[in-house]
């Protein structure tokens, strides 16, 4: 196998940072303490604990007693749609809204639903990627028990207007959660300020580590776990914490939240060369709306040439970029989230993403470019 040298695949996962790294190493070594036991190595667990949610609440905007700490932005999207769905049973609500261009972990769930008797409206997110308010507007009901729409996509980087259709659903009364999954650290995110009432983070998309998350809640709304058995945080989420892995997600969230405006003016920059450089060749398109758009994502699609195979040809150069989601590669279903956009399955099975982070170097860009340029001529 040849090494990779250049990693552009930060929306599939990103590498430990440093910061978080160190951490983390007290919680793994001898800070080994069960949160609830009594003695004092567990009751150092539990102020670490309570430390790092205190930490992840002021970044968020939020209180310490709104956030669960869950395995990730998987558990946290399945909780806040079953969740809500629940209360919306008891309420006799049977509606939920979502967008054509979810991610799996929120469509997947919906899809269950429907099969229970739900009504699922997916609103359009036509050619750019982005939802229009005015089609949620229209599609609101007495009925509808949630509105989960994401923060940010991870295959084009398209950031929907998410305060708008937030503000939107408050003022019909309406929960709103949203998958900030790939927005958080590239966005401001204040959930408070926003009118958010749930909302999903992941460590691994943020330089924390893979299999721990986070679910806020708003505080007064109706909640149901997914996972029952422990009394842990406040038996809405059972199950040992895991310390040194929420510790290092309060770390990254702290340092993403301080950096997101440098990391974005350095970014920025390098996904305009991207397009220009890569966009004027032939039979390129870029996907997704070429301004409101995360300044670390680029989506290509390449005519006339396969995205996986374009994919293993860069990894023989070192480069790591990926061909759809990372969730969806393996099968040959061509991404959901272009053809919403209205791409022919041709188009998008020959796309490729590119996603940057604080890591990517203009060098590693000027690299992509070059090895690009060679494959598709
Ligand atoms: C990666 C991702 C998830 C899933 O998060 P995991 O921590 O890998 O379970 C959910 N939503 C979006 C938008 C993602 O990018």
């Amino acid at each position: 196998m040849s090494e990779t040298r250049i990693y552009l695949d930060n929306a599939a996962t990103t590498r430990i940072s440093d910061n978080v790294f160190e951490a983390m190493l007290p919680w793994l070594k001898e800070g080994y303490g069960n949160a609830s036991s009594l003695y004092s190595l567990g009751r150092k667990s539990a102020i670490a604990l309570n430390k790092a949610r205190s930490l992840c609440a002021d970044v968020l905007g939020c209180e310490s007693r709104e956030i669960f700490f869950t395995s990730g932005g998987t558990e946290s999207d399945n909780t806040a749609v079953f969740s809500a769905a629940k209360a919306g049973l008891s309420a006799g609500k049977r509606h939920i809204i979502t967008s054509a261009a979810e991610h799996h972990a929120i469509l997947k769930p919906l899809e269950q639903l429907e099969k229970e008797g739900f009504r699922i409206t997916r609103l359009p997110v036509h050619e750019n990627g982005i939802v229009r308010p005015d089609d949620l507007e229209a599609a609101l009901t007495d009925e509808t028990a949630l509105v989960t729409v994401m923060t940010a996509n991870n295959e084009v980087g398209t950031v929907q207007p998410f305060e708008e259709l937030a503000g939107i659903c408050r003022s019909r009364n309406v929960v709103f959660h949203t998958d900030a999954v790939q927005a958080f650290g590239n966005l401001r995110i204040n959930v408070r300020e926003q009118n958010v009432d749930m909302l999903s983070l992941s460590g691994h998309k943020i330089h924390a580590q893979k299999g721990v998350g986070l679910l806020y809640v708003r505080d007064g709304l109706p909640f149901y776990p997914l996972l029952s058995g422990g009394a842990q945080q406040g038996g809405k989420r059972a199950g040992t914490e895991n310390i040194a892995g929420i510790v290092g997600l309060a770390e990254a969230m702290r340092y993403a939240a301080e950096n997101v405006d440098t990391k974005n003016a350095r970014l920025l920059p390098l996904r305009e060369r991207l397009f220009n450089e890569i966009g004027r060749l032939a039979g390129v398109r870029i996907n997704g709306d070429r301004e409101r758009r995360l300044a670390c994502n680029a989506n290509f699609s390449f005519a006339g040439h396969e995205g996986e195979n374009l994919v293993l040809q860069l990894d023989l150069r070192g480069i790591a970029v990926s061909s759809g989601s990372a969730c969806a590669s393996g099968s040959l279903d061509p991404s959901h989230v272009l053809t919403a956009m209205g791409l022919t399955h041709d188009e998008a099975r020959s796309s490729i993403r590119v996603s940057m982070s604080e890591y990517t170097t203009s060098e590693d860009i000027d690299e992509f470019i070059k090895a690009i340029r060679t494959l598709i001529n």
